[in-house]
């Protein structure tokens, strides 16, 4: 994409993660430290390699803290051609305004429930809240954790990677993670006729808007 369409996307993902919003640049060399080191003691986040879901997480966050800021240097192959706009990052990853996030869904919530009532609101629904407030974390543990633990393989990648569902509605197609492992660089992350990445007729979408430009790809 365009360096304006990478901006774009900066701030669009910290309006749309919020409280829990992750640095595309970290977050692209956690991944790529992932794929190198699946399923090993390096990996980031292995479910087999750590006590518990909560275990896992709190070592995928230290990782990614001191890969964003910059107090470990990752290997060349981890960091190529990955962009970084650091003083958007520093903003968007400053507790203050991940604290201000959380007020805001906190208000949102207090009006939609107790003050409009909106229909279809129940008192019930103030429990979702730490999960809006965690949605990053929370989105990270399902696909970190069931991804490579619960599921069916087509492929042999030498790791646990699993494909957890046949549709995967729940997290947009990043649930096929045995084939995302074996063709790493497809957009398309469903490999058989019946599986389906909703995910993908979106980037035909936004290649057909020209916001994109698919890369050609030998092993896709
Ligand atoms: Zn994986």
């Amino acid at each position: 994409m365009s360096p304006f369409w990478e901006k774009f996307f900066y701030i669009f993902t910290w309006i749309w993660q919020g409280s829990s919003y992750l640095s595309p640049r970290a977050y692209a060399v956690l991944h790529r430290m992932h794929h190198a080191y699946s399923d090993t003691e390096d990996d980031p986040h292995s479910p087999h390699h750590t006590e518990n879901l909560f275990t896992m997480m709190w070592k995928t966050k230290n990782i990614y803290n001191e890969v964003l800021k910059h107090q470990v240097e990752p290997e060349a192959r981890f960091t190529k051609d990955v962009p970084e706009w650091e003083s958007f990052e520093k903003f968007a990853d400053n507790n203050f305004v991940r604290v201000s996030w959380g007020v805001l869904y906190s208000l949102f919530y207090i009006w939609a429930i107790s003050i409009a009532e909106l229909p279809g609101t129940h008192w019930w629904m103030y429990a979702l809240l730490p999960i809006h407030y965690l949605m990053g974390p929370v989105h990270g543990a399902i696909v970190n954790w069931c991804g490579h633990k619960y599921g069916y393989a087509n492929f042999d990648n030498h790791d646990k990677s699993k494909n957890t569902l046949l549709f995967d509605f729940l997290m947009l197609g990043e649930l096929f993670q045995n084939n995302h492992h074996k063709l790493p660089k497809r957009l398309d992350f469903a490999a058989r006729w019946f599986e389906i990445d909703p995910t993908y007729p979106v980037i035909r979408m936004l290649e057909k808007l020209k916001i994109i430009r698919m890369a050609k790809l030998k092993n896709a």
